[in-house]
């Protein structure tokens, strides 16, 4: 008999969509009315995909047969190459596990385990929480502070890991670095002292490396280094590379974790993903065999993406909002909570209302910090400032006349900022 959708609901999972996804959507619709749109919502590389390396993926285009669950061996080498000479790692293709993004991965981890206690630094980035639910773990969050530059302390952790009763599930952080929404990063003094703490109360660390290559200072300070035994990274193509769409990430596992825990992740990527495209795999040997190309591209991208954010910080700074200045990757996580009282006085009490309110009245899209974990009252909302053209900016030596879309947002901001009574 067939069954009425209806009798469904009860069952379905209270997953939303994506907030960052929803806001993208927000503001093509609103683009496509004619009316103007600052896209800081959605935080997606702006700079084109090298052309070697497209090159390299139009000349595979006809192989079209499944590839190994854990990932094309010569992809494996260049990626373990790769990251050893750009960031001094220490790792063996056989600890990699190439995927179809590395949001997959992330999830594969999670599911490996049957039950876990996930702890999420808030912020975090917006998927990690549900990725836990849908893995069946239990979710906290562990606050910081903007004095803090929104980075999870030893102290903190300390003083959470003590008030766990329950010692028979094992302690998952997830710790993104740097981070998506804040833009903030650690030093190596931060991680040493943050390793201390983890080896003392055995927490399996996913560091999300995604945004690593695009820290603006040189010498990537990695927690692998202190907790060699407790991490398994993430990252992959879509940050550093423009090439977010092309799906292409991996998983690095220590052999510390022991052969079953890598079957187990495996498992769970053979009965999902089952392997990333073919044709990905190969172009993506090309881009992780050429450590010359991506240092050069990765020069001029930093450079760039810190004047941006440094114009963005620096402005709304003067405008009298809290923001610290990004240490890498595309974010900001501006604080409202100086203009608390003229925003109240204009029925803004929450940051989904706040970010509402910015969209309608000035046509600028970010995301509530609430998306990240953060309170909601926190009027706190998280902006990309990719919104340019990174590929006409990077053919050009004076980039700063060129990403005035972005300014004319942040000025935007500011003079509504200024004119709340
Ligand atoms: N982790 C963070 C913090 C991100 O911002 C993103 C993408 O937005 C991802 C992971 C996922 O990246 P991928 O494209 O490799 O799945």
């Amino acid at each position: 008999m067939a069954q009425n959708v209806n009798d469904l609901k009860p069952y379905l999972r209270s997953n939303r969509h994506s907030p960052t996804l929803l806001v993208n959507q927000l503001s093509q619709e609103r683009a496509a009315n004619g009316e103007k749109v600052f896209g800081f919502g959605f935080g997606q590389s702006p700079f084109p995909v090298p052309g070697e390396i497209r090159d390299a993926l139009a000349s595979s285009a006809h192989r079209k047969e499944y590839m190994s669950v854990q990932g094309h061996p010569p992809l494996r080498e260049a990626i373990a190459n790769f990251h050893n000479q750009m960031e001094g790692k220490d790792w063996r293709p056989a600890q990699i596990i190439v995927g179809a993004g590395s949001k997959i991965l992330i999830f594969c981890v999670l599911a490996a385990l049957r039950r876990a206690h996930v702890l999420l630094p808030a912020p975090s980035w917006v998927s990690y929480e549900p990725q836990a639910g849908l893995a069946g773990h239990t979710v906290s969050w562990i606050e910081t502070t903007f004095d803090d530059e929104w980075r999870l302390t030893p102290d903190r952790l300390e003083q959470f890991c003590a008030s766990i009763t329950d010692h028979d599930i094992p302690l998952v952080l997830v710790f993104n670095y740097p981070s998506n929404p804040s833009g903030q990063t650690y030093t190596s003094e931060q991680l040493e002292a943050l390793a201390v703490v983890m080896r003392r109360h055995n927490i399996v660390v996913i560091a999300d490396e995604i945004y690593s290559l695009l820290s603006y200072e040189p010498g990537y300070a990695t927690l692998e280094q202190f907790y060699p035994e407790g991490c398994v990274v993430t990252s992959g193509l879509s940050k550093w590379c423009g090439a977010g769409g092309w799906r292409l990430g991996f998983v690095r596992i220590a052999e510390e974790f022991g052969k079953s825990f890598f079957q187990a992740v495996m498992g769970v990527a053979s009965e999902t993903y089952s392997c990333a495209p073919t044709p990905i795999q190969l172009a993506a040997t090309q881009a992780y065999s050429d450590c010359a190309l991506a240092t050069e591209f990765l020069k001029r991208q930093t450079g760039l993406l810190r004047d941006v954010s440094q114009y963005c910080s620096g402005t709304l700074q003067q405008a009298g909002v809290n923001v610290h200045s990004a240490k890498g990757g595309f974010y900001l996580l501006p604080v409202f909570d100086r203009f608390r009282r003229e925003l109240n006085a204009n029925g803004i009490e929450s940051d989904e209302q706040l970010t509402a309110a910015l969209m309608a009245d000035t046509g600028v899209a970010l995301l509530p910090g609430s998306a990240f974990g953060m309170p909601s009252k926190s009027l706190t909302a998280r902006l990309a400032f990719v919104d340019f053209d990174g590929d006409q900016i990077l053919q050009t030596e004076r980039h700063t006349a060129q990403f005035d879309r972005v300014k004319q947002g942040i000025d935007a901001m500011c003079a509504w900022l200024t004119e709340l009574h």
